[in-house]
């Protein structure tokens, strides 16, 4: 990318917007010959064969070569240049960091799994996640100013506008994204996890669906909403903590300070306290000896649903149908086309989505719960991954 181009972008002229709004044409539709983007741009032919040219001079879009037609002449496909810059993006869980590149038409270069992370509210944890991100970066081998963005998901409260992360990291002042970007030196951004899930579905795994939940089960509770195709962040970015609705009479003190939270009744953690007063109280489960070494984790409960532990599997029904009742309130007030289930307690599959049908059946207004569908994530445990590189591209671009 040409000094030039960013230049130019970072202007608000007429001529620097109408170049985003074709790099995001390409972003949305993939390739297009001129005619099209002219048409779907509302723009004539000449203009954008100039602002076309333009962006290929500074290197954001490239010729891909002649369409395939039934005879008569073959147009021009232009599309992004995959190597114009790159993008990375980092989903923080509470014991491991999955960290992925991609490139600027969104491709996936590298992926690494799994990278063993404690995730706590302390400096030495903050310092721990920035050896990651830096060590990555430094195995990809790209010239640290080709990377445009580095987004990374954390949950709890976060504004993603300004940077901070109220529920982890947020020892003084400094927002954490400027806390990051000064160790590693690359622009960061940070976003919830459960919306950047959202996003990563939205952009990888839909069929033009514009209104999607996406339920985010693991060790806490999250939603992320994307409402007419765009992410709703709410005032503050604090949108989506479906978590903390009151929904039980339980006394169960929730992490957030209050009672009764419906992520006391439905997660991940909420299985594990479950499981705990059943040990306690003489019920045998193949969790038994994790429990005694205090190392009980969502793999682990996922693991044992798998392996057919009635016990296990008894909480994950129980949190399904906890869950689908409420879920159902949300399709009542959203009329969504897609509910998306993922995070960690997804990957036990059926036996949490099929009672959780059943329960959002029974709790939704049935004409309103005919128009959505609702199934697991198709993206898995890179569904997170996935949307923190694709909001790095999409904040870089609405930034600059
Ligand atoms: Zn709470």
């Amino acid at each position: 990318m040409s000094k030039s181009f960013l230049t130019d972008l970072e202007s608000s002229s007429k001529n620097a917007l109408n170049k985003k709004a074709i790099i995001n044409t390409f972003i949305d539709q993939g390739d297009l010959p001129i005619a099209e983007i002219a048409k779907e741009m509302d723009m004539s032919v000449p203009t954008i064969t100039k602002l076309l040219g333009e962006l290929q001079d500074e290197g954001f879009v490239v010729d891909s070569g002649k369409q395939e037609t039934n005879g008569g002449r073959r147009p021009s496909v232009y599309g992004l240049n995959p190597e114009a810059c790159y993008f990375v993006g980092v989903d923080i869980r509470r014991f491991r960091v999955n960290v992925a590149l991609t490139n600027f038409k969104g491709e996936v270069i590298k992926v690494k799994h799994d990278i063993p992370f404690l995730l706590e509210n302390t400096p030495a944890s903050l310092d721990q996640l920035c050896v990651i991100i830096q060590t990555f970066i430094s195995k990809v081998g790209l010239p640290k100013e080709k990377i445009k963005n580095v987004a990374i998901n954390i949950s709890g409260r976060v504004n993603s506008e300004s940077g901070y992360s109220y529920s982890f990291f947020y020892f003084d002042e400094t927002p954490m994204s400027q806390k990051i970007e000064e160790r590693i030196g690359c622009p960061v951004s940070v976003d919830n996890d459960s919306r950047a899930m959202a996003y990563g579905e939205y952009m990888c795994a839909t069929n033009g669906e514009k209104n999607l939940l996406f339920v985010n089960v693991s060790w806490g509770l999250g939603l992320g909403m994307i409402l007419n195709g765009q992410l709703y962040y709410g005032r503050s970015g604090f949108s989506g903590e479906f978590g903390h609705f009151h929904a039980a009479d339980n006394e169960v003190l929730c992490h957030c300070g209050k009672k009764g939270c419906l992520e006391t009744e439905a997660s991940g953690q909420a299985i594990y306290r479950m499981i705990k007063e059943k040990i306690e109280n003489g019920s045998t489960t193949s969790l038994e000896a994790k429990y005694k070494q205090n190392t009980v984790t969502m793999e682990d409960i996922v693991a044992a649903t798998l392996h057919d532990d009635v016990l296990a599997i008894e909480m994950v029904e129980y949190v399904a149908s906890t869950l689908g009742k409420h879920i159902a309130g949300l399709i009542n007030i959203f009329n969504p086309e897609l509910v998306v289930i993922g995070g960690g307690l997804s990957m036990v599959g059926d036996y949490l989505l099929l009672p959780l049908r059943a329960a959002i059946r029974k709790y939704s207004l049935n004409l309103v719960n005919k128009d959505t569908v609702v199934r697991l994530t198709k993206l898995g445990d890179d569904v997170g991954v996935m949307g923190a590189c694709m909001l790095a591209r999409s904040k870089m671009l609405n930034h600059i």
